[in-house]
């Protein structure tokens, strides 16, 4: 589907409107069993491996909520700033929908585990901004439909498959208060938050926040207010969003395409919208149920949770440091400006590098693999820093060869290069692929001697004293031994050739 729809200039929008914004997000927890009954979660299994009679809805299962489940959410309420609720009850959400069985989904409704909190997040250029927290509640997933024999796409397609492995995996749905006064930075903020919410996950140990695998998942409402309007305008929602930067471009193209409806005049509908990865547009979904429609209900299979106060307090006491905190400390101990440390944060290498040093790696290296090598590789494979098929253990590893001497930059750089290809760990690379460093002077001296013979002219200067001259030596023996010598103890032999 190519976007059709008209933009208003981003200026413009800004000009005559407020945007609006609230996120949801879904964030699949990481527990090893669902949230009502013993399946596994494991993510890739074979469809419908990971089911039982609970979480395919057969009549008379009796579900049992997840002591590990509440305990995740719990902390994630206390790490977002918010109270926990004493006493809090499960609701049925009714509507149908093929992958999901039992047609409604155990979810809270009145009733979430955490409420009125808060997350402050760095923007860009370093200021906070806080963005509150309205409710984080306890749900179930649901399962995937799959639509064969066409685009992917329920539409076109000539039938369609359900897997309900991930029926039931726990999910906590963290929803914000509306984000007014953002202005022109609305996009960013929406970014800077769903990093921030990422990263703070993430500490957490609660999720692997994997939002190319849907584990963190966000919603985007947008609405635009006229800059005199008391009230807020209609809002739509993106569904699905599945990174960072689409966050933003989404934010953004909504400002744009509802800037352009409301200034020809035209009212915006209340639906949710899906974003096309593919050029940052949206288009439109299904009309927005209301609350109402979804009939919600106590669930009358389940006990209210009541977590008593001594288990939040403890649960209070696992809380990490926080990665902005953490963050802090760090650039205090490496001594970097706020702005190196900045642009490390924004190119979402920060908790790479901090885990690569960690690894063994100094500071220096850590820092420089990450944020040129690996930068490059990770632009060219289109995927981000954190999506790279490389760990900064193995990174780390790859830096202690060079330390040793036993790999040149350019060698390290192959090695790199081999994991990434997913040919298996660094010193099995280097020694499949006999990358290591040649130490062996006198393999060295013969290619020298080999070079000079065919360059006698050159050979000629450099005995003349044209030191200068040896860099074409060094060159014809570094590619005659595949990068594998160092180029230094080259040139040493090759002066020394030429005494
Ligand atoms: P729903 O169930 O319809 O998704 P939620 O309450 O779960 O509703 O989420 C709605 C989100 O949209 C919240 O983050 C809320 O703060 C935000 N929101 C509410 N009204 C507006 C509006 N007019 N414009 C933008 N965002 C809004
Ligand atoms: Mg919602
Ligand atoms: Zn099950």
């Amino acid at each position: 589907m190519t976007a059709t729809a008209e933009l208003m200039d981003y200026d413009d929008v800004i000009a005559a409107f407020d945007p609006v914004m609230g996120m949801e997000v879904h964030v699949e927890l990481g527990t090893v069993t669902k949230m009502f009954c013993g399946c596994a979660t494991a993510f890739g299994a074979e469809p419908n491996t990971q089911v039982c009679p609970v979480c395919l809805g057969f009549p008379g299962a009796l579900p049992v909520a997840n002591a590990k489940a509440i305990e995740s959410a719990i902390r994630i309420g206390l790490a977002l700033n918010c109270s926990i609720r004493p006493s809090s009850q499960f609701a049925r959400k009714n509507y149908f929908y093929p992958d999901q069985p039992k047609n409604y989904q155990i979810s809270q409704y009145d009733e979430p585990i955490a409420f009125d909190g808060y997350l402050d997040v760095v923007l860009d250029d370093g200021t906070e901004w806080r963005v509150e927290i309205e409710r984080a509640h306890m749900e179930e997933d649901t399962g995937k439909s799959l639509h064969m024999g066409g685009s992917g796409r329920i539409h076109g397609a000539s039938y369609s498959l359900l897997d309900y492995n991930r029926a039931g995996v726990p999910l906590v749905e963290i929803v914000t208060k509306p984000i007014v006064g953002a202005g022109e930075r609305a996009p960013e903020v929406a970014r800077a938050y769903v990093t921030a919410l990422r990263d703070l996950l993430k500490a957490l140990d609660v999720s692997d926040v994997r939002m190319d695998q849907g584990s963190l998942r966000c919603d985007a409402n947008v609405s635009l207010m006229a800059k005199d309007a008391g009230e807020f305008g209609t809002r739509t929602e993106t569904k699905n969003v599945n990174s960072l930067k689409s966050v933003e471009v989404a934010v953004r193209y909504e400002m744009c395409r509802q800037g352009a409806v409301l200034q020809s005049g035209g009212e915006i509908i209340q639906e949710t919208r899906h974003f096309q990865e593919a050029d940052g547009s949206t288009s439109a979904g299904r009309r927005k149920e209301t609350a109402e429609d979804y009939r919600y209900f106590p669930e009358p299979d389940l006990v209210p949770v009541q977590p008593d106060s001594a288990w939040v307090e403890e649960l209070r006491g696992t809380l990490p440091e926080l990665p902005w905190v953490r963050r802090a400390r760090i650039q205090a101990e490496w001594g970097v400006s706020d702005e190196v440390m900045r642009d490390l944060v924004n190119v979402g290498a920060i908790d790479l590098i901090i885990a690569t040093v960690d690894a063994g790696a100094k500071p220096e290296a850590a820092r420089s693999w990450w944020v040129s090598f690996l930068a490059q590789q990770a632009n060219s494979r289109e995927v981000e820093l954190s999506g790279l098929a490389i760990t900064p253990r193995q990174v780390a590893t790859v830096i202690g060869l060079v330390d040793e001497g036993k790999l040149t930059n350019k060698l390290a750089q192959q090695v790199v290069v081999a994991v990434l290809d997913g040919e298996g760990e660094p010193e099995q690379i280097v020694a499949d692929r006999g990358l290591e460093v040649v130490r062996d002077d006198s393999a060295l001296q013969k290619a020298v001697d080999e070079a000079l013979a065919a360059n006698p002219d050159i050979a000629e200067k450099i005995r003349s004293g044209k030191v200068q001259a040896a860099g074409k030596i060094v060159g014809d023996v570094m590619k005659a031994t595949r990068g594998q010598a160092d180029p230094a103890r080259v040139k040493e032999l090759v002066l020394a050739a030429c005494e």
